[in-house]
């Protein structure tokens, strides 16, 4: 069964960026909660590194990441300082993980949110500049979805229901890599869709055969409704 672990950047004193009266500890999480139940609901199994408020260092979520040995991992932050739109990082060699970034990147863009596109960022050693790449033993990716000081991304990202959809679009990336097909979630029944169950008295090829058994129901105190 397919795997993921997904690292919820920031928490507890650590908010991450603050901007627009939202917190990004927060913002990353409801990202990630809607991630993890869309992929739960395909059946996939799901690690994270929280699922609250509460402290949790890079250090950590890396550790328990490995621990977990997920056939990907993927970090969930937002942005700020002057930018506008969703970018992704993953190791700087390509691999698995580029396809990944792709695939997240191309499902995001979907829900209406623009692209600065899929970045590598390299140490002057050479070795990846992000510690949950460059030590993740998965192949690894961290999405900044929005930048929290943009009005354009703001309006993507501010309600319940948009951090759920970027949640479910993270999702999609991650199943299209995995090769799981994604299903749309049932609606629930309304009236209107709701089976009915119809009872039959008799079949003519006659319609006044078909009245006269109108009528006997009529008389019996049924109503009787004459389709063909
Ligand atoms: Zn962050």
């Amino acid at each position: 069964m397919a795997k993921v672990f997904i690292g919820v950047g920031h928490g507890g004193a650590d908010n991450g960026a603050v901007a627009n009266g939202l917190k990004e500890d927060n913002l990353n999480l409801a990202i990630a909660l809607a991630c993890r139940d869309e992929l739960a609901r395909h059946d996939v199994t799901v690690g994270m590194s929280r699922t609250k408020d509460e402290a949790d260092p890079l250090a950590d979520e890396i550790k328990e990441c490995n621990a977990f040995a997920p056939d990907y991992g993927v970090e969930i932050h937002n942005n700020a300082g002057g930018g506008d739109g969703v970018e992704i990082f993953h190791h700087y060699g390509g691999g698995k993980g580029k396809t990944l970034a792709q695939n997240v990147i191309n499902e995001i863009v979907a829900i209406g949110q623009n692209s600065r596109g899929l970045k590598t960022k390299r140490n002057s050693d050479g070795r990846d500049y992000y510690g949950w790449i460059r030590q993740t033993t998965a192949p690894a990716i961290l999405v900044e979805c929005a930048f929290m000081d943009n009005k354009n991304d703001i309006a993507i990202i501010d309600t319940a229901a948009e951090q759920r959809q970027m949640g479910i679009a993270i999702a999609k990336g991650i199943l299209k890599t995995l090769g799981i097909k994604w299903v749309a979630e049932k609606e629930p029944a309304t009236a209107n869709t709701k089976k009915l169950y119809r009872v039959q008295v008799g079949a003519y090829s006659e319609r006044k055969n078909a009245e006269e058994m109108q009528k006997a129901l009529k008389a019996a105190g049924f109503e009787g409704v004459i389709v063909n």
